[in-house]
């Protein structure tokens, strides 16, 4: 898969200005979303995996296959930010969501042994309210066994109901095919897309 670097923007009016769809990717902080973007795109470090996790205030667009972008948000619930920082956090990505025409659909990135909290609730909520399509990616499904993978995903399927669930790994790239499966036929993103890179395949 071809990805390119395209520009790294703090506001929405710094964004690119054009009518190219846009898979954005969200999650809390640490979750892998950097690793699992890597993975997608089969790069070692296009996205950073975070040093430090929390400090990028940065959203990113990658250019994927000369025909969509990928867009990676900012991380959320970063335990040594203020209330008052992950507030104007939570108004900026509504902000996006609401104003940004190009998104084709969200990429909700989840720790697998985490617990829905009130953040992911708030993007999904609003994801419906919007009408834009999700996919909640469950990363680091190498850290379970497949019988708790299978419980995990059987009940963050209760609150996420409308959206389809996909257990990934960015260690063992797993999960990979499945995404791309799903994100191009129900997004339908592009004709090009690759899907020769699942090791489970
Ligand atoms: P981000 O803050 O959401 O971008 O998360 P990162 O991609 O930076 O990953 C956070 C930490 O989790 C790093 O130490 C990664 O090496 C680790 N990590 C990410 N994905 C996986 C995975 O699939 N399996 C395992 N075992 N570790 C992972």
């Amino acid at each position: 898969m071809k990805a390119t670097f395209v520009k790294s923007a703090t506001e929405l009016r710094h964004c690119p200005q054009d009518r190219v769809k846009e898979v954005v990717f969200l999650g809390r902080s640490n979750a892998g979303k950097s690793s699992l973007i890597n993975s997608l795109v089969q790069r070692k470090a296009l996205a950073k995996v975070s040093g430090t996790p929390g400090k990028t205030r940065l959203l990113n667009f990658f250019l994927i296959n000369d025909s969509y972008r990928f867009v990676d948000l900012p991380g959320y619930g970063y335990a040594a930010r203020s209330g008052a920082e992950q507030e104007k956090w939570g108004r900026f990505i509504e902000e996006f969501l609401h104003e940004r025409k190009n998104i084709a659909g969200l990429i909700l990135v989840m720790d697998i042994r985490r617990k829905w909290s009130d953040d992911e609730a708030m993007l999904y909520e609003l994801s419906l309210k919007l009408g834009l399509p999700g996919y909640l990616a469950l990363t680091k499904s190498d850290k379970l066994s497949k019988t708790q993978q299978e419980k995990a995903v059987a009940s963050l399927k209760k609150s996420c109901k409308y959206w389809a669930i996909g257990v990934m790994s960015s260690l063992k790239k797993t999960g990979i095919h499945d995404f791309h499966q799903s994100i191009y036929k129900d997004w339908k993103l592009s004709e090009k897309m690759d899907l020769s890179v699942d090791a489970q395949s």
